[in-house]
């Protein structure tokens, strides 16, 4: 990993932006079976979307490498992210593949089932331009590919490269030899083969999420834990995606990896404070708020 930049980096996120649209019923429907609905919604998301916004909302500049479809979702999209103040000029608009979706039934229960349709997810082109204190953010909803360019175009640059491997897969090598820090939950570190796995593939920092119970951080063979922030969570949606962007956002601007991760425990824990995820990431503001009413 690079050491500690001195000025301001920009945070590079290479990743997914879906539209999500989400349907709520009293129950799920049967395979060959019509019901008739309770309300529909329709959201940004998708984690690289998520993570860019929590890194916008950080207070960090932000770039979001994305490929969205011609159409009304991409658009919709689009005006999102500048929204927030995210840098979209290296996103790529796909003429011939419809913007990514997420078809989500939520049950009266609050059980879920989500078709994920990547669309131009697939076309997501990797970063360039890299300086060496920027920090290279993506997630594993773009292929594979796209992430192993952006992030030896980024170890080439001297730019620190971070990877939540988030859906869950199994272990990558060339992918995780190039990562300097990896963001897994609980599940995903297992399926990737556990931490000490990752360290042989000369991972510098795993950080293990573990939802109310905080992080682990493994630095060599040093292990610390630190406590998730105290909240009433109504929905943990975003959590993950806040940890992330918050963390990125905080070293790109200067933070030593402790004081990151304190901010970005607390950006995770407001996130479940709220429903959704966009509508629930916190900005810088409220991350300060939280963590000078704890200390
Ligand atoms: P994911 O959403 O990717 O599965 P986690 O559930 O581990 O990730 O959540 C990410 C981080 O968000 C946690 O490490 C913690 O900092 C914060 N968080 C999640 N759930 C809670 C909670 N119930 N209370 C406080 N903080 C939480």
């Amino acid at each position: 990993m690079a050491s500690a930049p001195t000025a301001t980096g920009t945070v590079i996120v290479v990743g997914s932006a879906n539209l999500d649209l989400v349907a709520s019923t009293e129950r799920h429907p049967l395979p060959g079976e019509t019901l008739t609905g309770t309300e529909y919604s329709e959201y940004p998301g998708g984690k690289g979307l998520n993570q860019a916004v929590a890194s916008s909302r950080a207070g960090a500049p932000t770039s979001f490498v994305c490929a969205l479809g011609a159409d009304d979702a991409g658009r919709f999209l689009h005006t999102v992210a500048t929204t927030e103040g995210i840098d979209l000029s290296a996103a790529r608009v796909s003429e011939s593949t419809p913007t990514g979706r997420a078809l989500i039934v939520v049950d009266e229960h609050g059980e879920n089932t989500i078709i994920v349709i990547p669309g131009s997810n697939d076309e997501c082109p990797p970063a360039h331009d890299i300086d060496s204190s920027d920090v290279v953010l993506a997630q594993l909803e773009v292929p594979i590919s796209t992430v192993i360019d952006s992030f030896s175009a980024a170890r080439a640059a001297g730019a620190t490269t971070i990877l939540n491997p988030a859906p869950a897969t199994t272990l990558d090598r060339t992918l995780l030899s190039l990562c300097d820090i990896v963001i897994p939950n609980e599940h995903e570190v297992e399926l990737l083969g556990g931490v000490t796995a990752l360290q042989q593939l000369g991972v510098e920092i795993v950080i293990v999420t573990r939802g109310s119970k905080g992080i682990d951080i493994h630095k060599g063979s040093e292990m610390t834990s630190l406590p998730a922030f105290a909240v009433d969570p109504v929905d943990t949606t975003g959590a993950g995606d806040a940890f992330c962007g918050t963390l990125a956002a905080s070293l790109a601007t200067g933070s030593e990896l402790s004081d990151a991760c304190q901010r970005a425990l607390a950006a995770g824990a407001l996130a479940t404070t709220k429903h959704g995820a966009v509508p629930s990431l916190p900005m810088r503001a409220d991350v300060d708020a939280l963590i000078s009413s704890s200390s």
